[in-house]
């Protein structure tokens, strides 16, 4: 009998590791190499947003071009450990089960896939999303499993935003940010510097800080303050604020009116505490969402981790 329950035990065990949870579950999908090269070949928007900044830095050279810098992409494609896949699908089992536990609506895709690449085309992140798959590095069955679950909520939370308009919004709403009618435009002066963060596909959320004593909307934008040098781009990240009005961003002589984060002095009670990740409200809320999850109790704004507990539980998506 004994024998017979650890048998049947170690055939769910596998069946689970090698097809993904249950029905009704996010199923997670595992991408060989040549998946990978097949997916990160794709021109998709991040290929269209990619600056001649983004060229160089992820080139390592300056006057790179975007076919070179697809193909160097797909160039870091990885196949799987078994270690690796498992500390990856445990991660995912515990998180569709707390999913499930706490009664969580999620606006999930049928299937998440996930790829494994030497994260040198990001600048060696931890991972990152496009479509509605995962890019992650390599090495997590080394990292420590609490880490793990982290990466992967963060990561999911940039999957439902891209899929979801209504989630994305009203995860955003939390935070105070608004999603303008339309896209604004890049303001050109800044266009050839941007620094494309693969994870955030659109350049319409804004949100009012106080600054200068005056109630001010402004966008969050990323770029470069000076010509490629060498190194990663994380080397060279500015993060702006742009004033934005009319479905505009302001601009003075045809120059782009930027704030720094400190200029707005309302802008941690508005994104709140529980992370210094804060490029981008996309980042903050990643990090949020990942710990309203995984994280218990024990936050500096536990406020917006309620009300993201909240919403996750409530909402008609
Ligand atoms: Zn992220």
């Amino acid at each position: 009998m004994k024998k017979l329950i650890w048998f049947m035990a170690l055939i769910a065990m596998i069946s689970n590791y090698a097809y993904g949870s249950c029905k009704n579950e996010l199923e997670l999908v595992f991408c060989n190499k040549k998946e990978a090269e097949k997916l990160l070949g794709h021109d998709d928007i991040m290929v269209h947003q990619w600056s001649q900044f983004d060229c160089d830095a992820r080139l390592g050279k300056t006057g790179g071009n975007k076919r070179e810098l697809v193909k160097f992409v797909t160039e870091q494609a990885l196949d799987w450990t078994d270690a690796e896949k498992k500390a990856v699908s445990d991660a995912w089992q515990k998180l569709n089960r707390i999913v499930t536990a706490e009664g969580y609506n999620l606006p999930v895709p049928e299937e998440v896939k996930v790829m494994k690449t030497t994260m040198m085309e990001e600048g060696g992140a931890g991972g990152y999303t496009r479509e509605d798959f995962i890019v992650l590095q390599s090495g997590l069955d080394k990292s420590d499993p609490k880490d793990v679950e982290l990466l992967l909520a963060h990561e999911l939370f940039h999957v439902l935003t891209r899929r979801c308009p209504a989630f994305r919004k009203d995860m955003y709403a939390l935070i105070g940010f608004k999603i303008a009618d339309k896209e604004f435009e890049f303001p050109a002066d800044l266009a050839d510097k941007r620094i494309t963060n693969p994870d955030v596909n659109r350049f319409d959320s804004y949100a009012t800080f106080n600054i200068q004593g005056k109630p001010t909307d402004c966008t969050m934008a990323i770029f470069s303050s000076k010509p490629y040098n060498g190194g990663s781009f994380f080397e060279y990240l500015t993060i702006g604020l742009l004033p934005v009005k009319d479905g505009k961003v302001v601009s003075e002589n045809g120059k782009t009116k930027v704030y720094k984060l400190s200029d707005a002095t309302d802008f941690f009670d508005k994104v709140g505490r529980n992370t210094d990740y804060v490029i981008n409200p996309e980042e903050v809320l990643a990090e949020n969402f990942s710990m309203a999850i995984f994280g218990g109790n024990d936050f500096k704004s536990m406020k917006l981790i309620e009300s993201i507990r909240e919403y996750l539980r409530n909402n008609s998506l």
